[in-house]
């Protein structure tokens, strides 16, 4: 198909897409300069003007850049765009989502200028990217048939898994393109050999290791390879993805967010630029008073305390944090150049977790700060979290599903909600046991995830029950998303003892229609969900729509 014309188009499209190159590098600085400034007010009719510009930028690149072969930049921005929507319109806009927001800008941002959306082009889905899938993972297993079933199992929780039989392939393959993830499966000393390609690298790679015996010296091996996770055989696969998740989620987790509060402004100033510089977000007050405004604005998840102020002193400070539950997740250290143990005591005493003593060195101050954070968070999410599957729980995805039926009906986008139960669970908990009934539940929860995109929210509704809401999206995409976990839940083989076994799910979609409540939404897909069931099971649909107006399928 060469011909003089189409010739002649191409280089005028290359030469358009070059120019829309170049004003990326003058647009993309200019929206994280923005966002610096969003991220440096405080005021809250500036931040609305600031959030609304944000928004028309990100809506500008969303609408061009896919438009000249920029998928993923497109992709990305409509989704950010969609979050900055969500800030502007929700009823008490939350500090936090604008915490996140900021850094998220940065990072797209940051990738775009250095051409790496140019080559990752999201997964469709009907259109809609998904940021949670095509995770990459390398496999290094001799056994092609162990490691063809493994690929094929991952495969369906959504990732994208690669197999080698040796290190060598494995080595080229790393050089070329690193994945998010190693998984390593050991027949002799395989360990050694990947001990030194991890010290090769800039940055190890998250590492599973799967072995045939569970020894100390093993286990020792494994660690001191990186590895995150160990596993003997037979592989119980729902646990190697949950850690497989586990540490690719770490990986993308937002930064911690600290607060430092020093009378001394120097002090404090040279604090954050070192926290700073480890990814944390960090905010620093040197008038107490202002305390619990600027909690409430940035929401700490750790905070620095002085221990000597004029006004007020650190522990009394600290009391007054912790008559307040609100704050009970907030982890508080004390800064300070007070030596006297005797002293150190009586504060911790009074309220307060952790001492740090002045001087302290950069280094010291990052992993105590890192550690405390990390526990904070963790606390934080089990707190929040269904403790089974890590999803909201019946109250939290209840109000979700509000929330973007209330958004719905302002932005006139659809919202479409799917309720989601496993078939003859009765039955899985009688012949396999409730451990294993666990084991298929948390699967779900872990597939349904991987495939959803970040605005979509998911809960645990009932025991085997789960609810999703998607916003901007209609019943027929809501269908294809959730046919398609369909087919690849039912694919799995989930093992108790020497048994294998296989369960399907049936799921109801209901979508807003204009004057839907929450309640009506919940409701006409438990209707469709019986429908799924009354005809036979292991399958998806969508609610009748009980006004005239629209056509039903
Ligand atoms: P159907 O296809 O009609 O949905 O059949 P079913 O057997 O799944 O329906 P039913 O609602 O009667 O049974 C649900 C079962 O799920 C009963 C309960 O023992 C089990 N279950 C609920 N929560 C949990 C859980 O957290 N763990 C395990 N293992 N089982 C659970
Ligand atoms: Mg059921
Ligand atoms: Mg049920």
């Amino acid at each position: 198909m060469t011909n003089g014309g189409s010739d002649a188009l191409q280089s005028q499209l290359q030469a358009l897409t070059d120019k829309f190159a170049e004003r990326l590098q003058q647009e993309l600085p200019e929206l994280e300069q923005v966002a610096e400034q969003l991220q440096h007010t405080r005021e809250r009719e500036q931040r609305r003007a600031l959030v609304l510009d944000i928004r028309e930028r990100l809506h500008r690149l969303a609408g061009t850049a896919g438009t000249f072969g920029f998928t993923a930049l497109g992709q990305q921005s409509r989704l950010l765009e969609q979050r900055a929507d969500h800030w502007l319109d929700a009823a008490r806009p939350s500090s936090q989502a604008l915490t996140t927001l900021v850094p998220a800008i940065r990072q797209l941002v940051a990738e775009a200028l250095s051409g790496a959306l140019e080559r990752k082009t999201l997964e469709h889905h009907d259109g809609r990217g998904q940021l949670n899938a095509g995770c990459r993972v390398y496999l290094l297993e001799k056994d092609s048939d162990a490691g063809q079933e493994m690929c094929q199992t991952l495969n369906n929780f959504g990732y994208d898994v690669l197999q080698f039989p040796e290190i060598a392939l494995l080595q080229t393959a790393i050089n070329g393109q690193p994945p998010d993830a190693l998984i390593v499966s050991q027949h002799d000393d395989e360990l050694a050999a990947v001990s030194a390609l991890q010290q090769r690298l800039e940055t190890p790679l998250p590492l599973l290791v799967i072995n045939h015996r569970i020894d100390f010296d093993s286990q020792l091996a494994a660690v001191r390879a990186g590895a995150q996770g160990y596993f003997t055989r037979p592989v119980n696969i729902t646990q190697l993805e949950s850690s497989l998740e586990h540490c690719l989620n770490r990986q993308l987790s937002e930064p911690y967010r600290i607060l430092i509060i020093d009378d001394d402004a120097d002090l404090a100033a040279r604090y954050s630029l070192v926290l700073r510089n480890s990814q944390m977000l960090v905010q620093t007050l040197s008038d107490p008073s202002k305390l619990f405004e600027v909690m409430h604005a940035f929401n700490p998840e750790v905070l620095l305390l002085d221990v000597n102020m004029p006004g007020c002193s650190g522990p009394e400070l600290a009391q007054m944090i912790r008559l307040n539950d609100e704050w009970l997740r907030v982890t508080i250290i004390y800064l300070s150049a007070e030596t006297d143990i005797n002293r150190q005591m009586a504060a911790l005493l009074k309220a307060g977790d952790d001492f740090i003593t002045k001087p302290i060195s950069d280094n010291a101050l990052i992993a105590a700060v890192y550690s405390h954070a990390q526990r904070a968070r963790s606390l934080s999410t089990a707190l929040s979290r269904d403790s089974l599957t890590g999803l909201l729980k019946h109250a939290d995805i209840k109000e979700q599903v509000a929330l973007e039926v209330e958004r719905s009906l302002r932005n006139g986008k659809p919202a479409s909600v799917v309720m989601v139960d496993l078939d003859h669970f009765k039955q899985v908990n009688d012949q396999y046991g409730h451990a294993a009934g666990d084991n298929v539940i948390r699967s779900l929860a872990n597939l349904m995830h991987q495939r959803l995109r970040r605005i979509d929210s998911l809960g645990r509704y009932g025991g085997e029950e789960f609810v999703a809401v998607l916003p901007d999206c209609t019943t027929e995409q809501a269908w294809q998303i959730f046919d398609e976990i369909r087919q690849r839940f039912s694919a799995l083989r989930f093992h108790a003892g020497a048994q294998t076994f296989t369960v399907s799910l049936s799921a109801g979609i209901s979508a807003t229609d204009g004057h839907a409540s929450a309640s009506a939404l919940l409701e006409h897909a438990d209707q469709a969900l019986y429908v799924s069931k009354h005809k036979g099971r292991n399958q998806v649909q969508i609610a009748q729509q009980p006004e005239a107006g629209r056509e039903s399928v």
